[in-house]
């Protein structure tokens, strides 16, 4: 690509800086080189952006792209590909691998394939203990060293309070963050879906919002008790909200996100069967959700995280109690949020992009990513038009695996461009390796 790309009357959103407005970005090499009307320079390419919008590229503080070990799922490849597809330049890698990403070996591997496909950064998260056994914690400093910033069992949740203490003490000196999936095994033992009226009318073995209420209020007051940063994602209980809003105004250093699909489906909706509603923690109560969008708004959740969970279609094709939880959702996220909280007025759209992309960027301590965007600053953009509609899953899935939950959902707002460190990505829509 040429060196320098003019975006001309893009209505830039930029939380970080708290600019809105029709505006020029210039690009030249690996940085925003100007911002302001008239921002081109002689030799640049001139992309004419009336009617779409720039922000900071997003930031996805879960996903998991399966390599090493699970390549018939998703690779760091197809993962980055989908990610920047759905307008992400930052994706934070989960570590239940195999092997495990419980060393900075695994962590380095992860790297490198990243940095090979060249889509998205890619930041992987490390285990908090040995093989996610939930014992022996992990050479947490070592990794650390490798560029982990973010530690979690995710897919187990780290069930002992001493551990959980210990790894929360240990993160505090490394500036790093405990990520907790927050279920009691216990309590959720055998789940399939959400415990209460559908499980019953449906058959299939509920687990209750307490299951990750407990957890949450118990890692809370751990978080006090050893200083350490915690966040809680994938929060789906409305029952989790209160702890974490009170530990906000304590002062407790806690921080939480929440998916696309608990913002936007319920229990209800598996009356389908779909088992790409299927998801970890299920789907809860209408209630739940309308607590969720409500937390989002007021800033009790931080995030917009996708737990993006690719899955080989013969996984998913069994039946409801056998298939494994997840959905995809680097594609969608974007689109999701913007049809479900942006267009009811829920949520403006700079406070969107403060929850895609500003918020985890800073939780994540990415310096580069979630803007401002501004002259000398890396040129991580994503640009979209917030008026086009699509159909989920149409025309193509650009993650290895098919298993959305808004497959064939009508959606609102498509990715345009991405660019990261001043190289398109995506480009016109497709992406450009
Ligand atoms: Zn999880």
């Amino acid at each position: 690509m040429p060196s320098r790309v003019a975006f001309r009357g893009v209505r830039l959103v930029d939380p970080a800086s708290g600019f809105g407005g029709v505006t020029d970005v210039l690009v030249e090499d690996e940085e925003v080189a100007a911002v302001g009307e008239g921002a081109s320079a002689s030799g640049a390419e001139v992309l004419d952006c009336a009617g779409l919008v720039m922000a900071p590229g997003l930031v996805d503080l879960h996903a998991h792209l399966r390599e090493p070990g699970f390549e018939h799922k998703e690779t760091i490849e197809t993962g980055s590909r989908a990610a920047a597809a759905g307008g992400y330049t930052a994706v934070c890698a989960m570590p239940n691998t195999d092997p495990v990403a419980d060393n900075a070996a695994v962590i380095m591997e992860v790297r490198n394939l990243a940095d090979k496909a060249g889509l998205c950064e890619v930041l992987p998260a490390g285990a908090v203990t040995r093989g996610l056994a939930g014992e022996a914690l992990t050479d947490m400093a070592e990794m650390a060293g490798a560029g982990v910033r973010l530690f979690t069992d995710d897919g187990r949740c780290v069930q002992s309070s001493r551990v959980m203490r210990m790894a929360l003490e240990y993160a505090r000196p490394l500036g790093v963050v405990i990520g907790q999936h927050a279920q009691d095994e216990a309590l959720s033992e055998g789940w399939q879906m959400h415990e209460g009226y559908y499980s019953s009318i449906l058959g299939l073995t509920g687990a209750p919002g307490e299951a990750e209420s407990t957890v949450v209020a118990r890692d809370v007051a751990l978080a006090r008790l050893a200083g350490g940063r915690l966040h809680v994602t994938h929060v789906s209980a409305a029952g989790s909200l209160g702890a974490i809003a009170e530990a906000k105004g304590g002062g407790i250093r806690v921080t939480a996100d929440v998916t696309p699909h608990h913002l936007s489906l319920c229990d209800a909706d598996l009356i389908s069967y779909d088992t790409s509603l299927k998801v970890n923690p299920p789907l809860r109560t209408a209630d739940d959700r309308e607590a969720l969008r409500a937390a989002l708004a007021s800033g009790v959740l931080d995030a917009v995280a996708t737990d993006h969970a690719p899955h080989a279609a013969e996984d998913k094709e069994q039946g409801f109690a056998q298939a494994p939880p997840g959905t995809i959702g680097l594609d969608t996220a974007l689109a999701v949020v913007l049809t479900e909280l942006v267009q009811p007025g829920l949520l403006s759209l700079e406070e969107a992009i403060d929850r895609l992309s500003r918020r985890p960027a800073s939780i994540l301590g990415l310096d580069d990513h979630g803007g401002p965007v501004a002259a000398g600053r890396p040129a991580n953009l994503v640009v979209f038009d917030p008026a086009a509609e699509w159909v989920a899953g149409e025309r193509r899935w650009y993650s290895m695996a098919r298993n959305s939950a808004f497959a064939g959902r009508r959606l609102r707002g498509r990715i345009v461009h991405t660019v990261l460190r001043g190289v398109f990505t995506v480009k016109d829509g497709e992406p450009t390796r």
